[in-house]
């Protein structure tokens, strides 16, 4: 398309562009509406110990379902969300809808990602000790998954966060690791206490792949530095043998168990903890 702007002079008009700005215009205001009308859901996706196959916690995981046009994903609007500021309420509705499904699970721990505008923000430490405390919800239990990009740009303020939130009991994961561009020396700085392999290391792996090799190394490179390791995205029982032998500790992957809502997950812990006799009755709390 070609527009005029007066005296003669032409501009090239990018119709995609505008498609695009219109489509996030319309999802920013769908996301308001979404929040006052309780739209949102959680679902919850089990990450189970490499060596038993217990499940031993649970990532939340935003859903956005029954829209008129369709369920969108995530990566389809946290971006978005975060673009606008709406990250914020977005953000603490996931932390307190979870921890109140999460309490009565006394032996899983709850793990959420958090945004790095959330992250950075000076209002968000209180408000996780509010619904701490409103849900009575133990911050031992808890861990935060953050992403490489914050971290890098301002390191010295995310080493004061991670150490604030560790002080109070709580764990923080460096998320999606592999992707980015962390370097040994911020691993080291950074107190975190899990790194989550991304799915995308994943691809290959078979015996004595490049891709294997790689992520040994990342096992082993997490392992001297006394964190724990999670691999995500674990679809095959190939990739499972070898993250095991690699000394990965915990799985997550659709091998397990996908993303679900509230009710599966106890139905899938009242399964485990039945399985386990003697266990069964304190685990289930209420
Ligand atoms: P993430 O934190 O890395 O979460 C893992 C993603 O991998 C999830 O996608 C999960 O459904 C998917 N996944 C798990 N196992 C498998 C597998 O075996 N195969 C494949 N192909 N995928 C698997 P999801 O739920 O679409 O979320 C995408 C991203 O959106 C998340 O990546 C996270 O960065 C972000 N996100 C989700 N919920 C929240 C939230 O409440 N707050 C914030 N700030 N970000 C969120
Ligand atoms: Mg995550
Ligand atoms: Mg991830
Ligand atoms: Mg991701």
């Amino acid at each position: 398309h070609v527009k005029t702007q007066g005296k003669g002079e032409i501009a090239v008009y990018d119709a995609d562009f505008d498609q695009g700005r219109l489509r996030r215009l319309a999802i920013e205001a769908q996301i308001g509406k979404g929040l006052n009308r309780s739209e949102f859901e959680v679902f919850y996706q089990p990450v189970v110990d490499a060596d038993t196959g217990r499940m031993v916690s649970v990532e939340a995981l935003i859903r956005w379902p029954g829209r008129p046009e369709g369920a969108l994903m995530p990566d389809q609007f946290i971006e978005i969300a975060e673009a606008t500021g709406q990250i914020h309420p977005l953000g603490l509705f996931v932390l307190e809808r979870a921890c109140r499904d999460l309490a009565p699970l006394i032996d899983i721990k709850l793990s959420v990602n958090v945004s790095p505008a959330q992250f950075r923000d000076p209002a968000f430490e209180r408000q996780v000790a509010h619904v701490l405390d409103q849900t009575r919800f133990p911050p031992a239990r808890l861990q935060f998954e953050i992403t490489e990009g914050y971290l890098l740009a301002h390191p010295e303020r995310a080493i004061r966060a991670v150490e604030a939130f560790k002080a109070t009991g709580m764990s923080v994961a460096l998320d999606d690791f592999g992707t980015g561009f962390t370097s040994i020396h911020y691993l080291r700085s950074y107190g975190f206490s899990h790194i989550k392999i991304d799915k995308s290391l994943l691809v290959g792996l078979s015996p004595g792949s490049k891709a294997t090799m790689l992520v040994t190394g990342a096992i082993s490179l997490a392992c001297g530095l006394d964190m724990r390791v999670i691999a995500e995205g674990v679809e095959t029982e190939t990739q499972a043998e070898l993250l095991r032998a690699a000394g990965c500790h915990e799985l997550q992957g659709y091998l397990f168990g996908r993303p679900m809502p509230i009710a599966d997950l106890i139905a899938l812990c009242r399964e485990q903890f039945a399985t386990e006799p003697g266990q069964r009755d304190h685990r289930l709390a209420g």
